[in-house]
This record gives structure tokens, sequence and C-alpha cells, in this order.
């Protein structure tokens, strides 16, 4: 992910200005806290490389997911880092921001070899998490299954149960209800509250790029709610009907097919992508940096909820800005995971578990709260939601570094 850093950087300097704050922790914003590089021995002696960032804990804890990709980067897991330090600020829980790369396609891997790389990664980095040190959980192409081997494996390794290490767990060791779509079902709560204050209608047309953990879920209680999901992709291609997706059959046909691609229940659509399609509401659900300058002016809808982590480029926020789309910044609106997991951390110190309506009405307040004190930035700065996200948590965390005598 080029310059995703840089871009970091350049929201951090413009909030800087924006909010007078001062040098001595503006300073200690711009690089992360720890970082660990490993080199983990694999299959016939394969070194697989990973990366570890710490960005600050000021707020508590680092936390932030592990993900195996062929083209991670220590500038994207760098970018990723500070992203979830605002992120676990602009929703007000208790902890700080890190990330975890692994360079692999997990897909080339079997299932016996993606367990060892999992529990090697966990060996290499286990003396910087903890359950008050550092919370992994997972993120793209990492699942429940790979934080339960994760987890028995520090286990093993600190000699004791302590199941708050890691989060996103299978619920049988002390997974949370709700958080297996919890990042879509958060993104349903502000995507509400933007709907009412654009006064758009609740049957209102959705794309969405991406049909992984984020982009499925979010389809499936999007369609639940009432709204028509006319077009999803993934990396292969586009299914469109302007008439609505039957999102269970799309699954289905994703299951046997490996993409959303040829879905009989979709139309022709000539190669066009589904940021082309005639929809109130785009979701991009993917990877960074997929709205770009020479896209944006395609987009047809009126808001964009971010449920990826960096989907839009700064150039084409701008244009995004200049056509008069509202978007909901990622550190808001792909939230419902990190708020979840927290749910799983205190779940698991109290060895006492919530019912997934308990987990629900308590990720709905959270969500609904932190979009209200955004627009309420929002309308004290005359500026745009990203910029008042940020401002909204920079100001916590600068907060929590001056009680801590560290400015
Ligand atoms: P995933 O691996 O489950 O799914 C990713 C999806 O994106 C897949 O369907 C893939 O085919 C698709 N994709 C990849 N390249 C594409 C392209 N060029 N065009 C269209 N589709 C493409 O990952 P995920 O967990 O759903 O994460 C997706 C995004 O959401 C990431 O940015 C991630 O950081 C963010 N996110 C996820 C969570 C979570 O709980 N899963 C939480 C916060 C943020």
């Amino acid at each position: 992910m080029e310059n995703a850093y840089k871009n970091f950087l350049n929201s951090l300097a413009a909030v800087k200005t924006l909010t007078n704050l001062d040098d001595n922790i503006y300073n200690q914003l711009l690089e992360p806290k720890t970082v660990l590089e490993v080199n983990v021995p694999e299959w016939e002696g394969t070194l697989v490389q990973g990366v570890q960032v710490a960005f600050n804990d000021a707020r508590g804890p680092f936390k932030g997911g592990i993900r195996f990709h062929p083209e991670v980067s220590y500038d994207e897991v760098r970018a990723l880092s500070a992203w979830m330090a605002l992120k676990t600020a602009v929703v007000n829980i208790p902890l700080g921001g890190g990330k975890g790369g692994v360079i692999v396609d997990p897909k080339e891997l079997s299932p016996r070899e993606l367990e060892g790389l999992s529990r090697g990664y966990i060996q290499a980095i286990h003396k910087l998490v903890g359950p008050t040190v550092d919370v992994p959980a997972p993120d793209v192409q990492t699942n429940p299954q790979i934080m339960g081997w994760m987890l028995d494996e520090y286990e093993k390794l600190a000699g004791q149960h302590l199941p708050g290490v890691i989060t996103g767990k299978p619920l049988s060791i002390g997974g949370s209800q709700v958080r297996a779509y919890s990042t879509a079902q958060g993104g349903l709560f502000v995507l509400d509250e933007a709907v009412k204050k654009l006064g758009l209608s609740k049957q209102a047309t959705v794309a969405i790029q991406g049909f992984g953990n984020a982009g499925y879920n979010m389809a499936a209680i999007l369609q639940k709610a009432g709204y028509k999901i006319i077009a999803v992709s993934d990396s292969k291609g586009t299914a469109v009907n302007v008439m609505g997706l039957d999102v269970a059959e799309l699954y289905k046909h994703k299951q046997l097919t490996g993409s959303v691609a040829n879905y009989v229940g979709a139309e022709e659509v000539g190669g066009k992508h589904c940021f082309e399609q005639e929809a109130d509401i785009l979701i991009p659900a993917a990877l960074e940096n997929s709205i770009h300058k020479n896209n944006a002016r395609e987009i047809k809808a009126k808001l964009i909820v971010e449920l990826a982590n960096g989907p839009i480029t700064p150039e084409a926020d701008e244009i995004l800005t200049e056509m008069g789309v509202l978007v909901v910044p990622d550190i808001l609106a792909n939230a419902g995971g990190v708020v979840v997991s927290y749910f799983e951390q205190v779940q698991n110190a109290y060895g006492y578990y919530w019912s997934e309506a308990d987990v629900l009405q308590k990720l709905e307040a959270v969500m609904r709260t932190a979009f209200d004190e955004i627009w309420d930035k929002k309308a004290e700065h005359q500026t745009d939601m990203r910029t008042a996200a940020y401002i909204l948590a920079v100001e916590r965390i600068a907060q929590s570094m001056r009680d801590r005598g560290m400015a």
C-alpha cells in the first residue's frame, strides 16, 4: 500500500494546525513506539517475514489485527497501527493501537502449514503481546481458527489460561457473541445515522466492494434491514442486479466457485465495476486505495461508508468532497470490530459471558454516540467527517499523554 503512512502523517499535520496541538505530543505521534520484525522459520527452511507494530498505548494496551497477505509492507502495517490508535480513541474505548502483518498468501498453504505459521508467528512476538500489553485480532485473511491456534500457542508458552491475549476467537474458547459480524453491524449503526442526516430512504440501493468478512456480513445485514443490494464485487469480478441481489444465494455461489463472478442471479455488466453503479450508498470493504483520482468521479453514490481501512486516497477524498458526497470515515465506520473485541477482553477478564442481545445493545450505544460526537466536531470546525474524527481522536490521545506526563 503505497504512501499509506504518508497519508496518515499529512492528516496528522492538518489536525496539528486545526487544534494547535503541542509539538511535544505531535512529535511523539510521528512514529510507532515499538516495531518488531520477525522471520518465522517454516516448511523446508523457508523464512516467512512479518512485522508487529505497536503504535501508541497512552489510552490502554496496543490493539490491532494480524494480516496475512502477500503484499504486506512495513509502511502499510505502520499506517494501519496508527489508524487503530485513532479508531479506539474515536469510539472512546480504553485501548491504544497496533497491527501485525505477515508476508504470505494463506490460500497457497495447506491447513497444517497455516497452523504452523500461526503458531510460529505468536512464538516470534509473544514477549510483546499479552492481555494488558498488546492484544491481536483477525484482519484480512486471518480468522477465528487462526486466533484459536495463536491463543493455544501463547497459553502453552505462558503456562496458564489467558484468553484475553487475543480477540476474535471461536466462541468455545472465550470468543464473544456478535464478534463474527461486529464490523458490519457497527457499520450499520453509523450508516443508519448518516442515512437520517441525508434524508435517504431505508430502502436505498447499495453497492459493496469486497465480499469477505466485512463485505459479506454488511450485505446480509443491510438486506435484512430493508436495503437493496444492487452490486457486489470481489477480486475476481462483479455481480450486479438493479432489482436487488439475493445475498444468501450469492454467498452460496461464492462458496462453490470462489467468486461472485458469473452468478446466475446477476445481469451482465460488461466489465463495469461496482463503483460505477447507480447506487445511493457505496461501501468499500476490500483493500486500501481502491477509490482514487481516476475513478472517484465515476461514483454516483451520495453516501460512502468506509468499511475497509483507507479505501479512499487523499486526492479522491478531495474530489468526493467537491462532489458533495458524505464519507463516513474508516476509523468510525469499521470500528465495530474493535469495539466488540474490547467487549471480548472485558468478558475474558471477568470469565463471565454476555448474550448476543447484550453485546448488540452495548455496541449500538458506542457506535451511535461516536457518530454524534464526530458530527458535533464537524459542525464546530466546519469540516468533513474524516477531519472531525481525526480531531476527536487526536484530542483524546493527547489528553491521555498529558495526563501521563508524556508531554
Ligand atoms: P477478507 O479477506 O475477508 O475480504 C476481502 C474481500 O475483498 C474479498 O472478498 C476479496 O475478494 C475482495 N477484494 C480484494 N481485492 C479486490 C478488488 N480489487 N476489487 C474487489 N474486491 C476485492 O477481509 P475483511 O476482513 O473483510 O477486510 C476487508 C477490509 O475491511 C480491510 O480493509 C480490513 O482492514 C477492513 N476491516 C475488517 C475488519 C474485520 O473485522 N474483518 C475490521 C475492521 C476493518
